[in-house]
């Protein structure tokens, strides 16, 4: 698991079958790697192995890093729960952010975002098994909070994010990511322009590529166990 280049190959591979065995195009899914708890150099190696996109989850390990990689042009998204107290610091170094979800959250995001920034990408995570202790809207809260997201400058609603709950023979179950996928598609029925849907990780990236994932979010596969 220490080998980055052929990790990275060995997921891109798995990315092709599943998208394959479904009759997608492998284009249609993007890899995020989650590099959270792993340096500064791993990131430098995996993007001179072709990979520009990178997740982090806490908000000081990602500035230090970025600090570490500002030579490189990397696509930085934050995965993490989002304390409103560090919407500042996600508006004026991310590319994206994935784990809104709260009106106060979007409200800050968007007025913090800097104008000489491009918006930022935002997706809404949805708590799709309705899970206590997890993060995330629950199903009929993702449309009120799209609709207001879609007219605050500063932000590009882009999708929606999920973590189903994780079955006991590893990963997700594709009921769950069937779930997500039905809800986003009602969303763009209804005329709210969408083109993500980061769902799958390590365990569980095939069975959301085939309930229609179009970003899978990958750490231990691609990284190895995070230290
Ligand atoms: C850590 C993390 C991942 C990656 O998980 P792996 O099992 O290491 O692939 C994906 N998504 C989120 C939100 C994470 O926090």
């Amino acid at each position: 698991m220490n080998n980055l280049s052929e990790n990275l190959d060995t997921v891109s591979a798995r990315i092709k079958r599943a998208c394959e065995g479904c009759g997608r195009a492998p284009t249609e899914v993007r890899l995020l790697a989650v590099s959270k708890r792993h340096s500064a150099e791993r990131i430098r190696l995996a993007h001179s192995w072709g990979q520009p996109a990178f997740g982090e989850n806490t908000v000081q390990e990602a500035l230090t890093k970025q600090q570490q990689l500002a030579d490189l042009a990397l696509e930085w998204h934050f995965i993490g729960a989002i304390q409103s107290n560090k919407t500042r610091d996600i508006a004026e170094h991310f590319h994206w952010a994935q784990g809104v979800d709260r009106e106060k959250l979007l409200l800050r995001l968007s007025k913090q975002r800097p104008v000489t920034l491009p918006p930022l990408n935002i997706c809404l995570q949805v708590n799709i098994d309705a899970e206590p202790q997890k993060a995330g809207l629950l199903p009929e809260q993702v449309e009120p909070l799209a609709r207001l997201a879609l007219t605050l400058p500063g932000i590009h609603l882009r999708g929606l994010m999920a973590i189903p709950a994780n079955q006991a023979q590893g990963g997700a179950a594709e009921a769950s990511f069937r779930a997500v996928k039905e809800l986003y598609d009602g969303l763009r029925e209804r005329g709210i322009d969408l083109d993500t849907l980061s769902m799958g990780m390590s365990a569980d990236m095939e069975r959301a590529i085939a309930a229609g994932s179009t970003m899978v979010r990958v750490g231990t596969d691609i990284f190895g166990t995070r230290p």
